[in-house]
């Protein structure tokens, strides 16, 4: 895998959390979009190299409504940029690693994603994402 791609972060009000992030690292939303197969809204910040990701979900049924009733907002998953995802998502497997989709399927921001079960990473949700694919 190579770098973590960005930082995603669980938040009730992608508003009110964009304005706090806006001021935390001093810069502007770049892009907002909604997933809608993932029932989230996403924003997206840049802080030098780095990328954070702010959710909120669309409906209750979201993985991101579900997080947030169980576990408070906050760090939601990290996600790692890979060449492959094709390739990773069969070594993942190989290794005994839970995948929560066998196949890539379109996220936010141009990527093809897949996640990997937080009951085998130490409890953090670990997004593969592959850039430009498509
Ligand atoms: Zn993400």
């Amino acid at each position: 895998m190579n770098k973590i791609e960005h930082i995603g972060i669980a938040v009730n009000s992608i508003k009110l959390a964009g304005d706090i992030y806006q001021k935390l690292l001093d810069t502007v939303i770049y892009k907002t979009e909604e997933v809608v197969s993932e029932g989230v809204i996403t924003s997206f910040l840049q802080a030098g190299p780095n990328k954070i990701e702010l959710l909120e979900a669309t409906n209750p049924d979201s993985p991101i409504a579900k997080f947030i009733a169980k576990r408070g907002e906050g760090v939601h998953h990290i996600a790692f940029e890979v060449n492959d995802i094709v390739t990773e998502i069969a070594r993942l497997k190989a290794e005994g690693f839970t995948l929560l989709n066998d196949e890539p399927k379109p996220g936010a921001d141009n990527k093809l994603v897949c996640f990997v079960h937080p009951k085998g990473t130490n409890g953090v949700l670990i997004e593969l994402c592959q850039s430009n694919s498509y």
